[in-house]
Formats: C-alpha cells, sequence, structure tokens
C-alpha cells in the first residue's frame, strides 16, 4: 500500500493536466445516505413518480417529487466536506488539478475549497431550483423556506412554470455543455483518478476510458472493485478519505523538498 501511494504522489508531481472523477462514494463517507442502497428513499418511494415526464405533466408527481427532495435535501445540507474533498481542494491550491468532474449533487466540493470553474457537475446540483419554463436560478434554501411554510409544489415568480430541484432526474437528458467539457478534458488529461465510483452509471463510466484510451494514467481508488481495475494503471481498494490524505502528504513532502 505505501508503494502505491508514494506512486500516485509521484504521478501527481510529474502530471499536468490531473482530471478527478468524483462518484457517491465520496458523499458517503461524508454520511450522505446512498439513497439507492437498502432502507434509502426510495424504499419508501415509487420511482416512477420522480420520472422527468410524469414531474412535467403531474401536478400530483410535482408534490410527490418535492417531498422526497426536502427529505433528501437535508442531509446534503449539513454533511460536511471528508478528507478526500480536502485532498482535491489542496490539488487545486498546488495548481494540480485540471478539474474535477464529479457525480455528486451536494456541492461539497464548494465547501472543501475548490473554485466553480474547476468543477463539473455531470448530474446537476441539488443546492439551486431551476424554472423549467424560463431557466430562472433560486437559490435552494429560499424554496425550502416556501415549502416550510406549506407550498407543496413551488412555481417561478417570472413565469409561474414549475421548478425543480437542479438536478438531472431520471429521464431527463444530460446536460450537454457538462458532458462535453468532461468528456474533452478526460480526453486531454494525463492522469486520471477515479474516487468512490464503481463506474457502472453510464454516460460518465465511460469518461475514464476516453482517457486511458488517449494515454492518460488511470488510478482508481474505490471501495469495491470495478470493471475498469484491469485497464487500471493502479487501483486500491478503501476509504477514499484517508488514502487521498495520505497520496496529498506524500507530494507536499516531494514539492517541498525536491
Ligand atoms: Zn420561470
Amino acid at each position: 500500500m505505501k508503494e502505491q501511494l508514494e506512486q500516485i504522489s509521484q504521478w501527481i508531481i510529474s502530471s499536468r493536466r490531473i482530471v478527478i472523477f468524483a462518484g457517491a462514494g465520496l458523499s458517503t463517507e461524508s454520511g450522505i445516505p446512498d439513497f439507492r442502497s437498502p432502507g434509502g428513499v426510495w424504499d419508501r418511494y415509487d420511482p416512477e413518480d420522480f420520472y422527468f415526464q410524469n414531474f412535467l405533466s403531474s401536478e400530483a408527481s410535482r408534490e410527490k417529487y418535492w417531498q422526497m427532495a426536502t427529505e433528501m435535501y437535508e442531509p446534503m445540507k449539513k454533511a460536511q466536506p471528508n478528507l478526500a474533498h480536502l485532498a482535491i481542494a489542496e490539488m487545486e491550491r498546488l495548481g494540480k488539478l485540471d478539474c474535477v468532474i464529479t457525480q455528486n449533487i451536494d456541492g461539497l466540493h464548494f465547501k472543501a475549497g475548490n473554485s466553480e470553474d474547476k468543477v463539473i457537475q455531470l448530474h446537476g446540483t441539488a443546492m439551486a431550483v431551476s424554472c423549467l419554463t424560463c431557466g430562472k436560478r433560486y437559490d435552494r434554501d429560499e424554496i425550502q423556506e416556501r415549502l416550510r411554510k406549506g407550498m407543496k409544489a413551488p412555481k417561478c415568480d417570472t413565469c409561474g412554470g414549475p421548478l425543480k430541484p437542479a438536478t438531472i432526474s431520471f429521464g431527463q437528458s444530460m446536460p450537454e455543455k457538462e458532458t462535453q467539457e468532461a468528456y474533452h478534458r478526460s480526453s486531454i488529461s494525463d492522469l486520471f483518478i477515479v474516487i468512490g465510483s464503481s463506474l457502472v452509471v453510464q454516460p460518465a463510466a465511460s469518461m475514464p476510458l476516453v482517457a486511458k484510451r488517449n494515454g492518460a494514467k488511470l488510478v482508481i481508488i474505490n471501495r469495491d472493485p470495478t470493471s475498469y481495475d484491469d485497464m487500471a494503471d493502479l487501483v486500491i481498494h478503501g476509504q477514499a478519505g484517508p488514502i487521498m490524505d495520505s497520496i496529498l502528504k506524500e507530494a507536499k513532502k516531494k514539492i517541498d523538498n525536491p
């Protein structure tokens, strides 16, 4: 293990375009429940109610959606970045981060200190709400306050259109700009580090492949094995927080004493 951490820190020093690919494992280490796991909200709600088409077509679906979204938002709002988030933010400060491509919607990369232009949020963000008709954005807390006061399916102040958290729902297409940007950054990266993702959700899961095909070194840090482990240059199975913390400490030692 020590040799592996050493190797990755060496690659961080010598690489110029490092892309971090962050998955749900990063959020669960901050205490945010994995909503797909047993006992998660999907056990108590019917996913059918949350398809984007249903949200668009039925006021009843919108009300159920907001009820569930409120339940999911509470732990997210309280969550704090863990050692892995902090290590990624440190990489930015050291000038060692091209970007983070994240599947997470909890905004923890920003709480850790990453800047807006370094984070590509593939699945949107739960920290904002947008109008599906005119695109107007709202702060999430402002809308949650309306729900707390009894509103069931909030509407846009400007145009009366339905408001929805700015996340990508089932049946809703991936954000075009973010997806393209993520593929582009993957294709020109020279070190691609997957953290806390089992790489099953497409199209995001094909990004390590794009990076690898274009010559990047591929590192996977995940609790469980993934189907990409065989093609990776280095794989570590374990908790992302302590592992990333050790790697960054090692890298900083090398920077301080070259
Ligand atoms: Zn509107």
